[in-house]
């Protein structure tokens, strides 16, 4: 395993981005939907992506790293893997089992609620929040609160994409936001 994607040189982001699939009119019309599952499919440019998301965090400089219910689970555990820390979810309601903090958001239409277990961060504690979109903010912003309700300190929150023209960035309230693709 001396070869494996992890040791080669990594991938660029145009090729990373290349990769992406753009679906018209998914879930609904009018949603153009990055799929990120060619990307995925790709060890050499699933590693790319990990270590462009790690690239400016230090070694020991993070003790969870909390990802969001689905994509970011994928990209947070591989991520924490890679850098020694522990890998927390971030949950829609009603699916983690153990005592939660609940955080509700308002979508377009309806609401949203995401949840964590009560005893997933010690306070004090450095988190790195990864999900794999940034759109309008609101799923990370909720994720950001479950965090801080918990007393943890983020120290870093990585997207892979990010829908610029959204402005979720704004709803963040922190200027550790990095993403490797902007549309
Ligand atoms: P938001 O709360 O609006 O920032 O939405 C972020 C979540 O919705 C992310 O976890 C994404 O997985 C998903 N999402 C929103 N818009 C898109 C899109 N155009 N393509 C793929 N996923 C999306």
């Amino acid at each position: 395993m001396t070869d494996n994607a992890a040791h080669m040189t990594p991938a660029s982001l145009e090729q990373i981005e290349r990769a992406i699939r753009n679906v018209p009119d998914f879930p609904k019309p009018g949603i153009q939907f990055k799929d990120i599952t060619p990307v995925l499919a790709d060890g050499h440019l699933f590693g790319s992506v990990i270590a462009h998301l790690l690239e400016d965090v230090r070694p020991g400089s993070v003790d969870k790293v909390v990802g969001i219910d689905a994509r970011g689970f994928i990209f947070g555990a591989a991520a924490a893997v890679r850098i020694g820390a522990g890998f927390i979810p971030v949950r829609k309601k009603g699916k983690l089992p153990w005592a939660t903090h609940e955080q509700s958001y308002d979508l377009e239409y309806g609401s949203n609620t995401v949840a964590i277990h009560t005893d997933a961060i010690n306070p004090g504690e450095r988190v790195l929040l990864v999900d794999d979109l940034l759109a309008t903010g609101g799923t990370a912003a909720a994720a950001l609160k479950l965090v801080e309700q918990l007393g943890g300190q983020v120290v870093g929150v990585r997207f892979v994409i990010e829908l610029r023209f959204l402005n979720g960035r704004e709803r963040l309230g922190t200027d550790a936001v990095r993403s490797l693709i902007s549309y």
